[in-house]
């Protein structure tokens, strides 16, 4: 189970990868951002994001399952085929929550 805070892998603005070698990391979490928050907000749904884990050494590209808590700020994804799990948080604000102004749903 990973659980990151983005912001520690983001700059200081919050609107890129810290570090260059973070920068597909940030990618892939943010993709999940943008996607679980869509969901949230009810707009247009981005393609579901795929499983970047390769186990044995082998693309997965399952399809992740997410789901996310507004109220405690949490985002959770899972990979069905895998098992690879993690909890994302400090996404609430970033240029990638589409869920910004909608705080409404709670
Ligand atoms: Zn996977």
């Amino acid at each position: 189970m990973w659980v990151i805070n983005i912001r520690h892998w983001l700059n200081v603005a919050g609107t890129k990868a810290g570090v260059p070698q973070l920068r597909n990391k940030v990618k892939k979490m943010t993709e999940i951002i943008t996607y679980a928050t869509s969901i949230y907000a009810g707009v247009k749904e981005p393609a579901i994001p795929k499983c970047w884990r390769r186990p044995k050494r082998k693309p997965c590209n399952g399809k992740l399952d997410t789901s996310l808590d507004h109220k405690e700020a949490v985002i959770n994804f899972y990979c069905p085929k895998c098992q690879d799990e993690g909890i994302i948080t400090g996404w609430k604000g970033l240029i990638w929550d589409i869920s910004n102004g909608v705080d409404s749903q709670n």
